[in-house]
């Protein structure tokens, strides 16, 4: 991988990154990243574009810790005048990756949870796993945080053409959702 005087670690156009001489040192050790893609999907619809990211990664005793700091642009429609606009966007993070194999005996680290499909819900507090190639890959954590840096309502911004926004509309729905939870939960 490339590093500049720095020795920061450039990844571009690439979200994965292989930490094996970071494993083989102590609990503590450091990796600064600088990371810069082009475009990046996030979903069938949306793309980021221009996203930079500064992470720091920390090896930890079961893993790899990263924390930073990621902008850039994606494309939404507002809500108002759906017009199609530019959204920046920045999101500070802070994610840990599960070490599975040990980087020196190859063989793997026995987790004290084990996924299955009953906890689908609690996959997020599992977090990101380092494979058994000692490779992280970051679209998934990537993605996750950008899509939570959307706003909820998409608005292009002081100058839209489009009608005021009515304040109270979301919180309405939102008590209607839960009207309809109630009936439900009364019913069982
Ligand atoms: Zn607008």
């Amino acid at each position: 991988m490339a590093t500049d005087r720095t020795g920061a670690i450039k990844l571009i156009n690439d979200t994965r990154l292989n930490v094996a001489s970071l494993l083989m040192e102590d609990v503590g050790s450091i990796r600064e990243l600088e990371l810069t893609l082009t475009s990046f999907p996030l979903d069938e619809e949306l793309v980021a574009s221009s996203v930079l990211g500064q992470f720091r990664l920390t090896r930890l005793r079961s893993g790899v810790l990263v924390t930073g700091t990621i902008s850039g642009d994606v494309e939404l429609e507002c809500s108002r005048c759906l017009e199609l606009y530019d959204q920046p966007f920045t999101a500070t993070l802070t994610e840990q990756f599960r070490q599975t194999v040990d980087v020196r005996s190859g063989s793997g680290i026995t987790s004290a949870r084990k996924p299955s499909d009953d906890q689908d819900e609690d996959d997020d507090e599992l977090g990101f796993e380092i494979d058994d190639a000692h490779e992280m890959d970051l679209t998934e954590m990537l993605r996750q945080n950008i899509l939570l840096a959307l706003p909820m309502r998409p608005d292009c911004g002081e100058r839209c053409p489009g009608p005021p926004e009515i304040p109270n509309e979301s919180e309405a729905q939102s008590d209607s959702r839960f009207a309809a939870l109630e009936q439900l939960l009364d019913d069982v």
